[in-house]
């Protein structure tokens, strides 16, 4: 994927400490999507506009950066992480077991 290629050139972290950095900024930029809606809800009834669609987008990239980097760092495509989820997700509607709770249904 060009895209995973395209992030190694903004990656400006301690590399020493590269799993843990990324790790964090995953969980930070998918934090900062749950409070743009958050937001939505609190201050404009959930309704989006096309000014909240393009802020979410932005961060929903910053997340995709953060998973592309992780991707790179554990020299795993992000395609076969795409694929492998398709999988999973394929498996579960089969077995019905898409609601429920455990990794491995
Ligand atoms: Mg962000």
């Amino acid at each position: 994927m060009e895209y995973q290629k395209e992030t190694g050139a903004t990656a400006i972290y301690p590399k020493e400490k590269a799993l843990e950095y990324l790790a964090l900024g995953l969980t930070s930029e998918a934090g900062e999507v749950a409070g743009k809606v958050k937001k939505l809800i609190r201050d404009k009834k959930g309704i989006m506009n096309d000014a909240d669609a393009a802020a979410i987008r932005a961060e929903l990239g910053d997340v995709l950066w953060y998973i592309s980097e992780l991707c790179n760092l554990m020299e795993m495509p992000m395609h076969l992480v795409a694929a492998a989820n398709l999988k999973k997700l394929d498996a579960r509607k089969h077995n019905n077991t898409i609601s429920g709770d455990g990794d491995n249904r």
